[in-house]
């Protein structure tokens, strides 16, 4: 008798979570706090205002254990969401492993990404409090995407600066902001103080996040009615991302399925947070016990070879300092394809739980990961974004060491995105022309020490 596998598991819209989680409510210590750089003292509200409305700042400090989803937020998160959990078993086939392999898709959202999840919010909330723009960074563009198709949802203006690299690699993500009303600038730019430092010392910068962060948030903190929105890093950030694993808790549970291992790529940490933290909320109530494991990219290596140390959220030092993995502020790892995990620091919120000993993390170069895109691609049918390749090569890993072992492990991923706009890269991968790195090991660990000796002294 032949029995009819089951690929996807779908949540009814009715089964959507109407509550992000929040893991501050949880952890056994809490994260320290963000300093101002001037004085060294923990920021305060009143520090952030210039930037961000309240209820968002609310957000980054609240010990609520939940937060309510806005009717306007949910009603949006409608148009994609529930999002669909897939069993991999085509993959797992081709791979001749006994683990059974999951992974929750949010390419299906309007950029294609799971950053939609915060920008929608972010939004919705500026626009409650009368703010007219917003602006922002953004690197391989899906933020800026994101942003822009969540202020066209509430009627707010929206400026991009665009990490440069990718502004000329990627020129559809810059289009498909600007179809979504955004309007998008090359960073380094001459539209800013900081832009303007960084092309007088390096004309060709290729540009960082962390560039693109001081740009757009001088821009912000010029005028009462701009405020900057930030796609990753931040609490509020990982709190709205919670939604991810909220639905896949539920989607497992329909199946009887338990995970045994949770694996997500991190660039500032938010996909992956959103798929675990709900995951490490049941394992630290003692209700499973999963592995969760960062996969971040050999040429950006915040968690694996950075230094737990405060340092600058950008380039140019304009934000507060965050207690946090960071290979300096202004380090500048190589143009690789994954555009958005080429960023200095890591969540303080992942960093502290990091520390704390509840994840781990390994480091992949790209053609690795590559490699396990097209594998992906051509089992799965969905062509993943270059980030989450990160994620699917240490799944495949780990599948294989199953194989090895004769393990059947439970294993869960972040598929965040689609590669759609992102072929180019795929391309320079057929064609036998991608490199892992231009920096070997070594010269990334002192490129590293070199930037980790201008992290900032605190005040006070
Ligand atoms: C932005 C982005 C990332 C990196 O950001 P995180 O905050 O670490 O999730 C990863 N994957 C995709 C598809 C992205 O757009």
């Amino acid at each position: 008798m032949s029995t009819v596998k089951r690929h996807k598991v779908i949540l009814d819209e009715k089964e959507m979570p109407t509550r992000w989680y929040n893991i501050l409510h949880d952890l056994p210590t809490p994260p320290p706090p963000y300093l101002h750089p001037a004085t060294g003292q923990p920021v305060g509200p009143a520090d952030l205002l210039a930037l961000f409305p309240m209820d968002l700042i609310e957000q980054e400090v609240t010990t609520a254990q939940y937060v309510d989803i806005p009717p306007e937020v949910l009603d949006v998160y409608r148009l994609w969401r529930p999002s669909p959990l897939y069993r991999a078993h085509r993959l797992e086939a081709a791979l001749g492993t006994p683990a059974r392999i999951y992974y929750k898709y949010e390419g299906v959202s309007p950029a294609g990404s799971h950053k939609p999840n915060t920008s929608v919010p972010q939004a919705f909330y500026n626009a409650k409090a009368g703010i007219k723009k917003l602006t922002t960074e953004t690197g391989a563009g899906q933020w800026g995407t994101s942003l822009a198709f969540a202020c066209a949802q509430f009627g707010l203006e929206c400026e991009v600066w665009q990490v440069r690299a990718s502004y000329d690699s990627k020129p559809y993500r810059r289009l498909m902001m600007e179809t979504f009303g955004g309007v998008v600038h090359p960073s380094p730019s001459e539209l800013t103080a900081a832009g303007r430092a960084i092309l007088a010392a390096h004309p060709d910068s290729p540009g960082s996040l962390g560039i693109a962060i001081s740009e757009a948030v001088e821009v912000a903190a010029q005028s009462e009615t701009t405020n900057y929105a930030l796609g990753s890093v931040l609490n509020h950030v990982l709190l709205h991302q919670t939604i991810i694993g909220e639905e896949a808790l539920r989607q497992l549970a329909k199946i009887e399925e338990t995970p045994d291992l949770i694996v997500g790529c991190t660039g500032g940490g938010s996909n992956f947070a959103g798929l675990s933290f709900p995951f490490l909320r049941e394992k630290l109530a003692g209700r499973m016990s999963p592995v969760i494991r960062a996969v971040e990219p050999a040429s950006c290596p915040s968690l694996t070879q950075g230094t737990y140390a405060y340092d600058f959220g950008d380039t140019a030092g304009m934000t507060p300092l965050m207690k946090m993995h960071t290979l300096g502020h202004d380090f500048i790892p190589d143009p690789i394809h994954a555009g958005g995990l080429r960023y200095h620091g890591m969540s303080p919120l992942i960093s502290h739980i990091y520390e704390s000993g509840l994840i781990e993390a390994v480091a992949k170069k790209q053609l690795e990961c590559f490699s396990a895109g097209v594998l992906f691609a051509r089992t799965e049918g969905i062509v993943p974004a270059p980030e989450p390749t990160h994620a699917l090569a240490e799944t495949v890993a780990e599948a294989l060491r199953c194989k090895e072992t004769g393990e059947e492990k439970v294993i869960l991923t972040a598929l965040c995105g689609h590669g759609h706009l992102d072929l180019p890269a795929y391309g320079a991968y057929l064609a036998g022309e991608m490199t892992d790195h231009s920096y070997e090991e070594a010269e990334i660990r002192d490129a590293v020490a070199e930037a980790l000796t201008r992290l900032p002294s605190i005040p006070g």
